[in-house]
């Protein structure tokens, strides 16, 4: 989740500093995303991911392509999430998916752009690729923290303290690799909820999942929506009756905030099935722009 869910260029001189697995809704929040969707394609898209991706590769293999790809293009860094003042009411196009030249605009915008490319792309490679940053974009969409500006998405909101959650039994203190509020949520939360990110998929199948409300709340399909939402839920978690001054964190954080984990990553695996069973379905491609 931060870097993934994500994070953010002004992070990528920490890239040197620190392990891949400590940026990347780490690749944990980003498989799981990515599993419970591929379990619900429809027969259109299964084939459009084989086609594009090759027979028998997952969705999940290829669901953290997207964070290694700000290094070499840096173009893309703004797609991986969108900066609503954390006391907004919405999501405003104007004010927060403004086109940063060299950086790009916003994740809203490129799940748009996204929706289209996936089949419409003219190469192989271009459709390969478009696939790869949907997967990802759709993850990073419903990690709360890839939705607020302030603080750099919180990766400048210092975090301390101890969580045990439900997997650490000792030495449970909040380290380097989960030094603030961004990482946090990419990576360590989950990591005190499971061993491995399989697991994780179980325990939504067994719970969430099964719940009429979920299915009901992932029935938009709009990512505009979709960060509305999820910027609601970063609002509950990044505030002064959840969340103290001093970044000093305990089981009761943990405890308040499992179920908002929980649900975001539920959501996101079944919208992202519907994002793609809707693009892998949809008729003819848009007539190209006239060159020149
Ligand atoms: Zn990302």
């Amino acid at each position: 989740m931060q870097q993934t869910w994500t994070y953010r260029f002004a992070c990528l001189p920490l890239l040197t500093l620190v392990s891949s697995t400590a940026f990347a809704w780490g690749q944990e929040g980003h498989s799981i995303v990515a599993e419970i969707a591929q379990r619900r394609l429809s027969a259109e898209a299964q084939q459009g991911v084989a086609a594009a991706l090759g027979a028998g590769v997952s969705l999940a293999s290829v669901s953290s392509w997207a964070d290694g790809q700000r290094v070499v293009h840096p173009e893309t860094t703004n797609w991986h999430f969108v900066d609503i003042p954390l006391q907004a009411g919405a999501y405003d196009e104007q004010r927060d998916c403004a086109d940063n030249p060299g950086h790009g605009d916003c994740v809203v915008r490129e799940l748009q752009r996204l929706r289209t490319e996936l089949r419409c792309q003219p190469t192989l490679e271009g459709r390969r690729d478009a696939l790869r940053y949907a997967v990802h974009f759709v993850g990073d969409l419903h990690q709360p923290l890839h939705t607020v500006g302030e603080k750099m998405g919180g990766n400048q909101q210092a975090v301390h303290g101890s969580i045990r959650g439900l997997t650490c039994k000792r030495n449970c203190e909040l380290g380097n690799e989960t030094a603030n509020l961004h990482v946090l949520w990419d990576t360590a939360l989950i990591r005190r909820t499971v061993w491995d990110w399989g697991s994780y998929v179980s325990r939504l199948e067994d719970g969430l999942l099964r719940s009429p409300d979920v299915q009901r709340a992932a029935a938009t399909s709009s990512p505009a929506e979709w960060a509305n939402q999820t910027h609601v839920v970063a609002q509950s978690v990044w505030n002064d009756k959840i969340f103290p001054a001093d970044g000093l964190l305990d089981d009761h954080y943990y405890d308040a905030v499992l179920p908002l984990l929980d649900r975001q990553l539920a959501l996101a695996g079944l919208r992202l099935a519907q994002f793609l069973n809707s693009a892998y379905g949809a008729a003819a491609c848009p007539a190209p722009a006239p060159a020149g």
